[in-house]
């Protein structure tokens, strides 16, 4: 996404202007504050000279937005999730980003989703994905990873 998002301007307090490269939109936005030292650490871009200049990995390997709560509107509704889910007939459902983060993007998703979570607890990463696909798959629902 840094081919997307570019930084430019660096305003200090951790906040930063950025500009979408396509859309032209023009967003400031403020590394949360509970994310200051995973945004210092740039190790973990290592190699992704591409990636954009907000995202990190944590030692365990998962992927985090720094700017979350003030993340650019395009990346509310497209970036960043490790799931996507479609209805039927294609429409998009919900996502799960990060690990286990997961937005539905209706009540009947949002059921499902309580239903779900009771047996989910206590998988690891690689079983919670399969088990996730799995039930909603049998629900109907088309799953991208
Ligand atoms: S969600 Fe965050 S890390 Fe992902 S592209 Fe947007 S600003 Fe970058």
């Amino acid at each position: 996404m840094n081919l997307v998002h570019v930084i430019t301007e660096v305003r200090g307090d951790y906040t930063f202007v950025v500009y979408n490269y396509y859309s032209g939109d023009v967003k400031e936005v403020r590394v949360d504050a509970d994310k200051y030292a995973l945004y210092d650490d740039r190790n973990s871009l290592a190699g992704l000279p591409d990636a954009c200049p907000f995202l990190r990995f944590d030692t365990e390997g998962k992927a985090w937005c720094t700017v979350h709560f003030t993340r650019p509107d395009i990346c509310r509704d497209y970036c960043c999730w490790r799931l996507l889910i479609r209805d039927a007939q294609g429409k998009r459902a919900g996502r799960v980003l990060y690990q286990r983060t997961f937005l539905s993007d209706n009540d009947e998703l949002g059921r499902l989703w309580d239903e779900m979570k009771p047996q989910l607890s206590g998988l690891n990463d690689e079983e919670w994905d399969m088990a996730v696909i799995r039930f909603l798959t049998a629900a109907g629902y088309h799953v991208r990873e």
